[in-house]
């Protein structure tokens, strides 16, 4: 579902260059969790950013359910990208409108109906279980509430494969369980692929059925959870 060969990403920051990736490949079957593990400055958010082309890759093909996204037009990039959901470690909801304002945003974006978007809704705030917080607005939630918002709303169109940046670094230890639990009842039930990046081992021994190490913007490690985590 996302297959990622030789991904390599160099930043040039004002004539200096730093590459952040470094010729990384990654395949994510269909319905499986996929975790990415590294230190900071390792090139996790880099790597993530490239899935939806949010960073251009310097070389590499990032392919996607078949289509290949770094051969498409602007224009046909917008459309591909509704395949690919993303929550962010800030969560990122526009402060300005409600929980159901925000779930609604892609959808009207879209040029959704009203009615078809309140069904929508509805049946996200109920399966995120904040049906009752319609109406509230983002600064009146708590973390584990907001970062609900916001799967809920990378869920509105549909997507084959969610993207979890950090999702849950910003959270408690026990908020972090109940939003993992989530994520996995999603990946089951929806069948959406996910790709996590995470710097929590406790994250991808708990919900991942693969994981891969970065270190220094290359994977140098990958596996099943046993056999990653498994000390010989
Ligand atoms: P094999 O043992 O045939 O080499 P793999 O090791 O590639 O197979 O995969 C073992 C299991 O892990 C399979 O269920 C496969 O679908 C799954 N898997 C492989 N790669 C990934 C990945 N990047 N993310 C999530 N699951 C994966
Ligand atoms: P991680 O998410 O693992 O902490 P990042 O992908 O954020 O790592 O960063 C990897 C490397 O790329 C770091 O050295 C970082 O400073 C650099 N980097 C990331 N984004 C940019 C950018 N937009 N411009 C320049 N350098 C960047």
């Amino acid at each position: 579902m996302i297959k990622l060969t030789n991904i390599t990403k160099v930043f040039d920051i004002s004539g200096n260059k730093l590459t952040a990736l470094n010729n990384v490949s990654l395949n994510v079957p269909k319905g499986k969790i996929c975790g990415v593990i590294g230190a900071s400055g390792a090139g996790k958010s880099t790597l993530i950013r490239c899935v939806n082309l949010l960073e251009k890759p310097t070389s590499g093909s990032v392919i996607i359910d078949g289509k290949d996204l770094t051969s498409l037009a602007d224009r046909q990039l917008i459309q591909e990208r509704r395949n690919i959901g993303m929550i962010f470690q800030h969560f990122n909801l526009l402060s300005s409108r409600t929980v159901y304002g925000n779930v609604a945003l892609p959808l009207e974006l879209a040029g959704v109906n009203k009615a078809q978007t309140r069904e929508k809704v509805n049946k996200l705030l109920d399966l995120v279980g904040l049906t009752d917080k319609y109406d509230a607005y983002p600064a009146n939630l708590s973390g584990g509430q907001k970062q609900r918002v916001a799967i809920a709303r990378a869920l509105a169109s549909a997507p084959k494969v969610l993207l979890c940046d950090e999702a849950t670094s910003a959270l408690d230890p026990a908020t972090t369980q109940a939003i993992l639990k989530l994520l996995k009842e999603i990946n089951r039930t929806l069948g959406i692929t996910i790709l996590l990046i995470t710097h929590e081992m406790d994250v991808v021994k708990r919900i991942c059925d693969h994981v891969a190490v970065i270190d220094q913007g290359k994977l140098i490690e990958q596996g099943s959870v046993s056999e990653i985590f498994s000390n010989p």
